[in-house]
């Protein structure tokens, strides 16, 4: 039987304030239910370009998705992808661009709201557009597509934490409140999402800097944390990854081959 996988996904949370605000992970870190990465994120440093990354396994040079003004379809082959042609049920609760790459564009505010159908990659969607969309009603949004549709590869996509981020900075109470705030609403799924038979991944698409943005090199747009939950983990301690390997990681916990693209490399001391 294949592994049920959810990937929470924080867009513009860095490391630094990963770490040090979030305590209810870092006590599953303590106690060695979970285990913490550090990515070294791709380049450039922006959303879109980074979701596909993330989804696909591919640079932005073979993507081309190079900025977040780009309006198409994804051209390689995702995670939501191969998890649907190989039978498995695939779930989001997530910022509109993901059903532009992987379902349909233009995105339709009122019909694409709320989008199931079974055809397209991601099979049972939630959307917002709006970029102060409560992170607490995300959770419930992908909460209610966990209990209805039972997905075998359920993204969480909250967007609270970039949009302070880009209001007060990086490394501003506003941010580091925010960050607690996420902490706490991880606190009260992780245990259910476990009990439930699901492994977990949380991590971010790129960081924040003190200047109200990203799109940089910079360590804090630069560097995002990455816990798994729920799986085999051997003692790893302040290990960088590429965030190439979280695809083909995914796609190995779900069972499922990594498409072609995606680089031979799973999170180190895996045991699958
Ligand atoms: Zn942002």
């Amino acid at each position: 039987m294949n592994n049920k996988v959810i990937f929470v996904m924080i867009d513009g949370l860095n490391y630094t304030v990963a770490i040090s605000r979030m305590g209810y992970m870092m006590h599953l870190v303590e106690n060695k239910l979970a285990w913490l990465y550090l990515v070294k994120t791709e380049l450039p440093t922006l959303s879109k370009p980074l979701y596909e990354v993330i989804m696909t396994g591919t640079p932005s040079y073979i993507n081309g998705i190079t900025n977040n003004m780009i309006v198409r379809r994804s051209h390689e082959k995702s995670i939501f992808e191969i998890a649907r042609v190989n039978g498995l049920k695939t779930a989001a609760a997530a910022y509109y661009w993901f059903s532009e790459l992987y379902n349909k564009v233009p995105f339709d505010y009122v019909n694409d709201r709320e989008l199931y159908n079974e055809d397209m990659n991601i099979q049972y969607g939630k959307y917002y557009f709006d970029d102060s969309y409560a992170d607490s009603h995300l959770f419930i949004d992908g909460e209610i597509l966990r209990r209805k549709f039972n997905p075998d590869f359920l993204l969480i996509h909250p967007m609270g934490i970039d949009n302070i981020g880009h209001k007060f900075g990086g490394n501003s109470k506003e941010y580091k409140l925010k960050a607690n705030e996420i902490d706490n609403i991880l606190s009260i799924f992780i245990d259910t999402w476990l009990k439930d038979g699901y492994k977990i991944i949380v991590t971010a698409d790129h960081g924040m800097t003190e200047n109200f943005n990203h799109g940089g090199t910079e360590d804090d747009e630069r560097t995002v944390p990455l816990w798994i939950i729920g799986e085999n983990v051997d003692t790893v301690k302040d290990i960088e990854i590429p965030q190439l390997c979280i695809a083909p990681t995914i796609c190995k916990m779900l069972g499922l081959k990594k498409s072609e693209k995606m680089i031979n490399f799973i999170l180190p001391g895996l045991r699958l």
